[in-house]
């Protein structure tokens, strides 16, 4: 098959939809692989190292579309790139279509097989294309806090592992998945006081083991929220219900119980957050103040670390990539985790969620 990769366009987006190591695996397997020149820049990849890699450099996204039989990006396809889309033709790319009724007319009206990074299952039960993204985001929320806890950023001026004689901060963790267990790992070791807030009993049982004695755990009660929130120095917000917005956890009037110049990191963000006074925030310009307690909401984390971010995203999507390159629309119906991740196909959308939140017909 022709695989095609275009330099991303979206806003700020630097990660790559294919990196040279990628290339390579398509490669080895007979395929041929076209990449924008200039692709790879923001994750330090130049086109030298795609073509040692075995990929033929083309020199706009166009060509890339005209030549490919499947495309592999990053982001949803911008108005520019739904256009260049064909019937028949394969895309490969997260889509986060429920929301984006516009983008969902493009890719139905173009005739394409969309698969989703999103919606495609693992044999856990998991979303295997989400989670690198969310240990990045996790791994982040620690540093970003702890950023923000500095007093010339509006912060309480406290370090958060403390020093011999002096306490460690205090890190309260609400939801304790992907995300929660990152973000847990890279406060334990700064050194934090560290405590995770999860309403699954089972979940926090394999926290418990897994960190040994070294953090806390607590069932997620209003009061259990209320308690961890006053007394901690960073809030990390990690909740997720799958397919629904973020249960709001925090409440405004738990803020006036909270030390002034703490802070909050609402991961949860891109699911509308899980504290009350949170608006999404941009790299650019990512916290603001509410009561006294400083806010970090950026909705895309990864994107701060293009670098790790795009392997990680590699890393889990390059499978099943080469399962549809390998073999077509027949790696969908053999595979059904593939399948899950099938939302359009040929003018029909074919993911419930998707059709039920935009009012298409399966
Ligand atoms: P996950 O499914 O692995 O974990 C969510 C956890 O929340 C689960 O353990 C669940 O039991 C727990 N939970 C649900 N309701 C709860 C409640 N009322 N109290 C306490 N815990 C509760 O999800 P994840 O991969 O860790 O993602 C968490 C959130 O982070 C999602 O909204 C995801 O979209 C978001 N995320 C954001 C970014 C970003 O850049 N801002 C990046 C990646 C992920």
């Amino acid at each position: 098959m022709r695989v095609g990769c275009p330099k991303e366009i979206k806003n700020n987006e630097y990660r790559v939809g294919l990196t040279p190591g990628s290339v390579r695996e398509y490669i080895a397997r007979g395929h041929e692989v076209i990449v924008e020149t200039g692709a790879g820049l923001g994750i330090d990849a130049d086109d030298g190292a795609y073509r040692a890699a075995g990929a033929k450099i083309v020199e706009t996204a166009k060509d890339v579309f005209e030549q490919a039989d499947m495309i592999v990006k990053v982001k949803e396809p911008q108005p520019a790139e739904w256009a260049m889309l064909r019937e028949g033709q394969l895309l490969y790319t997260y889509l986060h279509l429920a929301p984006d009724p516009e983008q969902t007319k493009g890719l139905v009206e173009s005739g394409c097989t969309a698969i989703a990074y999103e919606t495609v299952t693992d044999a856990h039960g998991g979303l295997p294309l989400l989670a690198p993204m969310s240990e990045v985001a996790g791994r982040l929320s620690i540093q970003a806090g702890a950023t923000a806890l500095e007093k010339i950023n509006g912060g309480r001026g406290l370090l958060l592992g403390g020093v011999p004689g002096v306490l460690p901060g205090k890190v309260s963790i609400i939801g304790g998945g992907v995300v929660g267990l990152n973000a847990a790992k890279m406060a334990v070791g700064l050194g934090a006081d560290v405590t995770i807030v999860d309403r699954s009993l089972g979940r926090l049982r394999e926290l418990d083991d897994l960190f040994g004695g070294r953090i806390h755990t607590r069932y997620s009660t209003i009061e259990a929220v209320e308690e961890e929130v006053f007394s901690a120095d960073v809030v990390v917000g990690a909740v997720l219900i799958p397919g629904a917005a973020a249960p709001k956890l925090v409440t405004r009037e738990m803020l006036s119980g909270m030390k002034k110049g703490a802070v909050i990191v609402d991961v949860a963000i891109d699911q509308g957050g899980c504290f009350e006074t949170s608006h999404a925030t941009t790299h650019s310009n990512p916290t603001f103040e509410v009561d006294g307690v400083v806010h970090y909401c950026v909705a895309n984390m990864p994107g701060a670390v293009p670098v790790t971010s795009a392997h990680a995203l590699n890393n889990a999507t390059l499978q099943y990539g080469l399962q549809l390159a390998d073999k077509g629309l027949k790696a969908i119906a053999e595979n059904r985790h593939l399948r899950a991740g099938l939302n359009v196909h040929r003018g029909r959308i074919t993911n419930e969620a998707v059709a039920s939140a935009l009012g298409y017909e399966l």
